[in-house]
């Protein structure tokens, strides 16, 4: 079977961890020889990650959503952060911060910097940033397939009011430096995809859609995490042509996002922190939007016209209970599980 899902960071980390619990691990990057004899694995998830939020610190390429999976998958996620090394110190950091660097605000661990200097060593080289993923996780064996959306620059960047400016002058700002360091916590007016003029999804993401047996779309942030995905050209239309069928799972429970700051995005693009205005902002499939189901916590209330809307506990306490949220999904819209997987039935 063939599982491809859109995912952010933390709440996509933990969905995968779900995922290769219910269909096993995934062999990524592939074994470099066939000799081995191994069986070929019988599944296959693919992760199709959200690049928005990388950006360049210190002269190196930072990439949060893919590291934060390839470290959870990888067992290398500092468990109580959610995010970087377990272990982690901050001895550059604090030198950074005495030489007065700019800037002082975005948390870089000691670990966490060896990461990005190989990335940042191998892009200067030429290569893409899918290769550069699949070879950070020759170290992480994350068991799923790890692809950023794009190889380009698809930054996501805020736009807000300009400090000290006049009245209703603008700026735009990078999504780190209003959401780590400001907090989301001062007037904002959008948000702005910056990078090429030719983005295009990276190797193997448009074929990962179309060949697909169901998509799932992560809990992850819907504006800066699936929004930012399925804002690449191409993305949109792919999800929209597949004959695969598509499941959102909804990242609130109680009508509140559990994690993150999702509201702060939401209220920016006017769309209500409710499984009901997120499914409304995603849409049914046979409108113009990208749903053909929509799983959302026991308690909730959505009702859009075309869309299979379903309820299931939807907390991610353990991969076993995550789990048990894809077979939801995947009930939902009639794809039916493979018998011998490992994991929970
Ligand atoms: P980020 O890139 O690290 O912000 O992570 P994502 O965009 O992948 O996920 C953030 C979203 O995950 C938040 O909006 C949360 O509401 C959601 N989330 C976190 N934990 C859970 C959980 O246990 N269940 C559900 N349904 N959503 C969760
Ligand atoms: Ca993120």
């Amino acid at each position: 079977m063939k599982v491809t899902v859109l995912v952010g960071g933390v709440g996509g980390a933990r969905f995968l961890l779900g995922l290769r619990e219910l269909f096993g691990p995934t062999a990524f990057p592939a074994p470099q020889d066939d000799a081995s004899g191994a069986p070929a694995t019988e599944h296959e998830i693919t992760a199709i990650v959200n690049v928005g939020d990388d950006a360049w610190m210190h002269g190196v390429r930072i990439c949060p959503d893919l590291d934060t999976c390839m470290y959870t998958l990888g067992g290398g996620i500092d468990p109580e952060r959610g995010w970087g090394r377990r272990d982690e110190s901050w001895r550059a950091k604090e030198e950074l911060a005495a030489y007065g660097a700019d800037p002082d605000w975005f948390g870089l661990g000691d670990r966490d910097l060896a990461t990005h200097l190989i990335r940042t060593q191998m892009l200067d080289a030429g290569y893409r940033l899918s290769d550069v993923t699949a070879a950070l996780c020759r170290r992480w064996v994350p068991g799923v397939r790890l692809l950023p959306v794009t190889d380009d620059r698809h930054e996501t960047h805020v736009v807000v009011a300009k400090p000290d400016g006049e009245d209703g002058e603008r700026v735009a700002i990078h999504f780190q430096e209003w959401w780590v360091r400001h907090r989301a916590q001062i007037p904002t007016f959008g948000f702005a995809q910056v990078g090429s003029d030719d983005t295009a999804p990276a190797p193997g993401v448009l074929d990962a859609i179309a060949d697909a047996d169901v998509i799932l779309l992560a809990p992850s942030n819907p504006v800066v995490s699936i929004g930012a995905i399925v804002s690449v050209p191409g993305m949109r239309s792919a999800l929209r042509q597949t004959r695969a069928p598509v499941v959102g799972i909804s990242p609130v429970i109680d009508n509140r996002p559990l994690r993150g700051m999702a509201d702060e995005c939401l209220s920016v693009i006017e769309v209500e922190s409710s499984a009901q205005g997120i499914a409304g902002h995603y849409g049914a499939r046979s409108g113009n939007g990208i749903l053909d189901g929509w799983l959302i916590a026991e308690g909730d209330h959505a009702a859009v016209d075309g869309i299979a809307v379903g309820a299931a506990p939807l907390l991610m306490t353990d991969p076993a209970a995550t789990a048990q949220m894809v077979r939801a999904a995947c009930a939902l819209v009639d794809v039916p599980l493979p018998e011998t997987n490992k994991g929970v039935r």
